[in-house]
């Protein structure tokens, strides 16, 4: 890392809001003027919307996420962990990914660590649950559900192929409804390349607490998105929870019981964890407390916002909502981030800081090829759309919204290829064993088997 007299602007997290808050800071600042220093644990930024078509295979992974040393080429980026920050030293400790745990100095800090799956302490979920907040998921995802088709047409042991073929959701947001709907759609498709199971054979279930999917979208669309679904075939259980799914025997409050091979958590997010050891004001659910401009409350060198920060929500305030916060979304993480950017580049020359102030647009959703909701804000008009003409939208505003136009141009190369060569729809299971059969043909060979009885016929004689 480089040791230069230049004030440091630490950005802890090259996600949403670290990359575009690095961005624009490096676009803002003047020559020399300070170096930025980005510190994430992957060396690069993911984006997020895209996993659930990620994970069906709609969009090939490594477009997805966004090099941070290649978009970032006058920042420095370091690949680890912050540990911790000791805001009277002004230094974080960084854990790298190989070697000792070291500290940076730094005189501006920008927190955006987003957040991590918020779990309970349901028997078996650690075990067999998986997420889906990292591309990794996604394409473990992808593997596993075509590798569990692989397996239901070639055993002859009806207990396995009901259990390979039973995949159960939890969690109807966004994530979980997108990534159900974009999987159900995929297994659908791959079906027909199967002898021995049809979509008829599997079971798809999608379970909430609350009494409706998709709240982002508004209720009537949400509930469109429930009907939709449940017209595909997939079983919706609404206000009911997973009590537990000990070996993939998955137990509902509801009383349903069915045992599966695939446990997808998306019951919501909670801010990281690793904030507690910040020494920062946080709020009652542990967010970074934020002033309206996005500087941590009682200081002036530290800002935070994305799903790691409760930034107050001015509209809803002057709504008349005392208590509005802004949602954890990219919409808002994507606009903090520039407020953030300008505001630390104001904040190192004693200039006064900008509030963060945004009007909630509406959202998209899609739920496989061809079918999605869009909720359109445009002025004083809300607009709903479903089916074919919310996926274009859902398609358009993700694909325009990627970062850089080098992803933007393989994303949509990925939809225009797969009009004509049809979606892949093959399992790569093996890529998360990848030693696995060099070991087998490098390890020392046992005997041939022929040639040591020889020998004991010989000793015995
Ligand atoms: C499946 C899915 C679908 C979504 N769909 C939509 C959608 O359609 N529309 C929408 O508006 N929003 C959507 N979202 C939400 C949106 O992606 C998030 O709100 C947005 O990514 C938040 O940005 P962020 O920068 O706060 O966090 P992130 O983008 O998550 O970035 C946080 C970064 O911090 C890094 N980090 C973590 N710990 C440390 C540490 N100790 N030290 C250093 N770095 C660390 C992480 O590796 C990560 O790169 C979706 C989210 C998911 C998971």
């Amino acid at each position: 890392m480089s040791t230069t007299e230049r004030p440091r602007i630490l950005v802890v997290g090259g996600g949403y809001v670290g990359l575009y808050a690095a961005r624009r800071i490096l676009k803002k600042m003047r020559y020399g003027e300070a170096t930025v220093t980005v510190v994430d644990p992957r060396s690069y930024m993911t984006y997020q919307p895209f996993l659930p078509e990620a994970a069906a295979g709609s969009i090939s992974p490594r477009h997805v996420v966004v090099p941070l040393r290649r978009v970032l080429p006058k920042a420095e980026v370091l690949t680890g962990r912050v540990t911790t920050i000791d805001q009277d030293r002004k230094v974080a400790t960084i854990a790298p990914l190989v070697g000792e745990a070291y500290e940076l100095p730094f005189d501006y800090l920008v927190i955006a660590m987003g957040a991590v799956s918020r779990t309970f302490p349901i028997p078996g979920l650690a075990e067999q649950g998986i997420g889906m907040k990292g591309i990794e998921e996604a394409i473990g995802l992808r593997n596993h559900v075509l590798e569990q088709l692989d397996k239901a047409d070639s055993t002859t042991d009806e207990d396995v192929r009901r259990k390979a073929l039973t995949f159960v959701f939890v969690g109807g947001g966004f994530a979980g409804a997108e990534t159900i709907g974009e999987v159900e759609d995929m297994a659908r498709d791959a079906a027909k390349y199967y002898t021995n199971v049809s979509r008829e054979d599997m079971r798809f279930i999608l379970v909430d607490a609350a009494d409706k999917i998709l709240p982002e979208v508004g209720p009537k669309l949400g509930q469109y998105g429930k009907e939709h679904l449940e017209g595909r075939g997939v079983e919706v259980y609404l206000s009911t929870s997973m009590d537990s799914c000990v070996d993939g025997h998955v137990v509902l409050k509801n009383g349903l019981e069915v045992d599966s091979s695939t446990i997808v958590w998306t019951a919501g997010v909670k801010p990281n964890p690793v904030l507690s050891r910040f020494g920062l004001p946080l709020g009652p659910r542990g967010h970074v407390d934020t002033r309206t401009t996005l500087q941590v409350q009682g200081t002036d060198y530290i800002w935070a916002a994305g799903d790691n920060a409760q930034v107050p929500d001015l509209v809803g305030r002057k709504a008349g909502n005392e208590n509005a916060w802004c949602p954890p979304n990219a919409q808002h993480a994507l606009r903090q981030a520039r407020v953030l950017g300008d505001n630390v580049i104001s904040g190192m020359r004693g200039f006064p800081q900008k509030e963060y102030s945004h009007a909630n647009k509406g959202a998209v959703a899609g739920l496989g090829l061809h079918k999605g909701v869009a909720f359109i804000v445009m002025g004083k008009m809300k607009i709903k759309l479903k089916g074919r003409l919310a996926w274009y939208m859902h398609r358009g505003y993700h694909g325009l919204a990627m970062p850089t136009w080098n992803r933007k141009i393989r994303v949509f190369a990925d939809w225009t290829l797969a009009v004509f060569l049809k979606r892949e729809v093959v399992s790569l299971g093996a890529m998360e064993t990848p030693r696995e059969e060099f070991y087998e043909a490098a390890k020392p060979a046992p005997a041939p088997v022929a040639a040591a009885k020889t020998e004991e016929k010989a000793k015995a004689s």
